[in-house]
Parts: C-alpha cells; sequence; structure tokens
C-alpha cells in the first residue's frame, strides 16, 4: 500500500478546510453589512402598512411620494415647490430623537418618520 493516496486525500482535506476557513469570515462581513444597513431603519420607524401612513400618502422616501398632485392633478402643497417639500421642513415634525435622520410628527405619536419623507398633510414650516 502506497502513501501518496492518503497524502493525496489529506492534501485535498486540508484544502477544503481551508476554504471554508477563509469563506466563514467573508461570509460574517455580509451578514454584518446587511444588519447595519437594516439598523438604519428605527424599530419605531413608522411601517409602510401603518394604517395612518396608508391614509396620509406617507413616504419615507419624499421623492417616491406624490408630491405634485397632493391638494389634487397638478396642485402641489403651498409654501415651497412639490420637489422641495419633505419631512425635514415640515412644520409638524417633531424633533429631538437621537436618531438625526428619524424624529417625531405630531401624525404620528410615539414613531419616528424619516426627515427625507413627506405625507400629503406636509405643512411648510415657519421661516
Ligand atoms: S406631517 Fe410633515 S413631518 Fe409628519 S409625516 Fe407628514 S410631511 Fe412628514
Amino acid at each position: 500500500m502506497s502513501d501518496k493516496p492518503v497524502n493525496e486525500n489529506r492534501r485535498d482535506a486540508v484544502k477544503r478546510m481551508l476554504g471554508a476557513a477563509l469563506a466563514i469570515p467573508v461570509i460574517n462581513l455580509v451578514g454584518v453589512g446587511s444588519a447595519n444597513a437594516q439598523a438604519a431603519v428605527p424599530a419605531d420607524a413608522v411601517a409602510a402598512n401603518d394604517p395612518t401612513a396608508v391614509a396620509l400618502k406617507y413616504s419615507e422616501d419624499a421623492t417616491k411620494a406624490d408630491r405634485a398632485n397632493a391638494v389634487g392633478p397638478g396642485k402641489p402643497r403651498e409654501g415651497l415647490p412639490a420637489a422641495e417639500q419633505k419631512c425635514s421642513n415640515c412644520q409638524l415634525l417633531v424633533p429631538g430623537a437621537d436618531t438625526p435622520d428619524w424624529q417625531g410628527c405630531t401624525l404620528f405619536p410615539g414613531k419616528l418618520v424619516s426627515v427625507n419623507g413627506w405625507c400629503v398633510s406636509w405643512t411648510v414650516k415657519p421661516a
């Protein structure tokens, strides 16, 4: 019986183990990246299917909201051009939360809205 097949088998086994050992940190990095991306949205953020959010056509991304037709066809809310309207310049925003990109809103008690969001109740913040 020769040593060669055993050595080759051992070599193959070591290669497989090294490959697996190198893959684990890569998998972990991918997992951490996903967790960080998800952590950007706080747990108490207004959910897309929240009944008030649906009724007010709230979107956490104002660019995806129908700001140009808020009051009627071709009629945006008054105060700023539709493309500039977002929660951060809305009078109803309630600042003070620890999350700079997510703040309170008078219309969503106990929850947070994105400062880059928008809803049909948007009202220009006085200068
Ligand atoms: S009322 Fe103002 S701050 Fe609240 S969700 Fe609507 S646009 Fe944003």
